[in-house]
């Protein structure tokens, strides 16, 4: 039997396409990849993915594990290879208001996670531009941030347990509901974040926490990241740490939004050089009220320009759409080189006061986006280069590298290595690390089947 049929046989019609049916997942969000799958297997259960495992692995065939496709690095593309899609696996099977935890399977959407934790006074708090289409297994295999990683952590912090298909199509079971567990090595970290190249997530434990009655939102206009940084401890020490996100948006990207979205109402009146998106929540309305005194201070006090408060709902909203308009400020126009980088949150000016001082040496028509997740010091940075030149892309891009290098940064904050950053990871991570890392590759997966051509650099 062939591997279709072996699958039809396994999944039955409805858990396999191919041809045209499956072209679709070959794409991603991005539009960058457009990749031909052989097919694509849409198991239903644990047991079906592990089926399918069995009958790939029998088969010799590359397994492209698959969630909602919004991944921005290409670690989905999936040339000749079976996709595993998990968006049939996408019941939340228990919800634990006494526990703080919800039991989750891997095609669950985000938003959907959301909404199925509200009406018990909870959430899980991770959020982002793509919360509509995300599912919690592309979530954890590519360790996701967004913008509540100052508070909240990101996605290992919010785990417990996670159920993963192997290679071979055991099923390793670390369905944990525990806060302590010293039990030998952490193999749930070790599959988070490892974008399919290690097994499939299929399901996990996810803690959740109280969702805030009560929620302050303000767009601030400053002159100064330093001043930006004196308002976020400002108000962490007010609100008891309160403090959700603190996003960053300087002058280039408001007016970009402008240019590209001129029906939106803008938050603020004035562009400024520094913009901020500041979120705090709890259970109680004296902090909303807290971060309404210190901004009145501080604009009394002339350390900020501007500030407008969300007065309702719709207004929150807006402000908020202005920041996860980013991906589309970002993709507007090609090429590119997009960097999502970290650096202590005390470096963020540094980083950009370097880019600004060496760029024009390699590119001096170059231009940047920036916009970034201040509070935990993840920038993303895109630059539009004015010379259509490979090279040039590539200084531009090494450039980057070596800003982040000098402050200690990393050259991956959130969206991960796929394919795209393959490259990098070969110029930029320590040989040592990346040894060890195939060492654990080739023990899991020894053919090499699991999403190849990711992560890792070739050889
Ligand atoms: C508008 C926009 C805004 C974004 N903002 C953010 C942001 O603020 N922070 C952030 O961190 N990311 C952000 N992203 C990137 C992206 O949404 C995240 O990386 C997300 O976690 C990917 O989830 P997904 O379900 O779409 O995964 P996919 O794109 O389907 O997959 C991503 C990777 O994980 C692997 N994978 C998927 N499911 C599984 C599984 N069950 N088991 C094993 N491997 C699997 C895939 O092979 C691929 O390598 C944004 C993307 C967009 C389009």
């Amino acid at each position: 039997m062939t591997l279709v049929e072996d699958l039809h046989a396994a999944l039955g019609a409805k858990g396999v396409l191919t041809g045209r049916d499956a072209a679709p997942y070959g794409e991603d969000w991005t539009g960058k990849y457009k990749t031909q799958p052989l097919a694509v297997a849409r198991p239903a259960s644990t047991e079906e993915v592990s089926q399918v495992m069995r009958i790939a692995a029998r088969h010799g065939a590359a397994v492209v594990p698959l969630s909602g496709r919004t991944g921005l690095v290409g670690g989905g593309a999936a040339e000749g290879a079976l996709v595993l899609s998990l968006e049939r696996m996408n019941r939340v099977r228990e919800i634990r208001p006494a526990a703080r935890l919800a039991v989750v399977e891997a095609g669950v959407i985000l938003s959907a996670l959301h909404a199925a934790t509200e009406p018990h006074g909870l959430t899980f708090p991770m959020t982002f531009g793509a919360k509509d289409s995300a599912m919690l297994g592309g979530l954890m295999s590519t360790n996701a941030g967004g913008s509540n990683v100052l508070r909240y952590g990101n996605t290992r912090a919010l785990v417990l347990g996670i159920e993963v298909v192997l290679p071979d199509g055991r099923v390793l079971d670390a369905m944990s509901e525990l806060h302590k567990d010293n039990s030998g090595y952490d193999l749930k970290d070790l599959f988070i974040g490892a974008e399919g190249t290690l097994g499939v997530i299929t399901a996990a434990v996810v803690k959740l926490v109280e969702l805030p009655a009560h929620r302050g939102t303000a767009f601030v206009g400053l002159d100064r990241l330093d001043a930006a940084l004196d308002l976020l401890n400002r108000l962490q020490s007010v609100t008891g740490g309160a403090v959700e996100a603190f996003e960053y948006m300087p002058e280039g990207y408001m007016a970009l939004h402008r240019k590209l979205f001129p029906e939106a109402q803008p938050p603020l009146a004035d562009l400024h050089p520094v913009q901020i998106l500041v979120e705090v929540g709890a259970a109680t309305k004296d902090v909303p009220e807290k971060m309404t005194e210190v901004l009145a201070a501080m604009l009394e006090d002339g350390s900020l320009s501007d500030a407008a408060i969300a007065q309702n709902a719709a207004q929150r909203a807006a402000f908020w759409k202005v920041r996860e308009s980013a991906a589309e400020l970002a993709f507007h126009c090609r090429p590119f080189v997009d960097s999502d980088i970290s650096v202590p949150v005390d470096k963020v000016a540094a980083f950009l006061e370097a880019y600004e001082a060496r760029f024009p040496e390699i590119d001096p028509g170059a231009e940047a986006l920036v916009v970034s997740h201040l509070g935990d010091g993840n920038i993303h940075h895109t630059i539009w280069p004015k010379r259509q030149d490979p090279e040039v892309l590539d200084a531009l891009r090494a450039l980057v590298e070596e800003i982040v290098g000098e402050l200690r940064g990393s050259f991956s904050a959130e969206h991960g290595i796929g394919h795209s950053k393959q490259a990098t990871m070969a110029r930029r991570k320590d040989p040592v690390a990346v040894s060890v890392m195939r060492a654990i590759k080739s023990a899991l997966d020894p053919d090499d089947r699991m999403n190849p051509g990711k992560v890792l650099p070739p050889l």
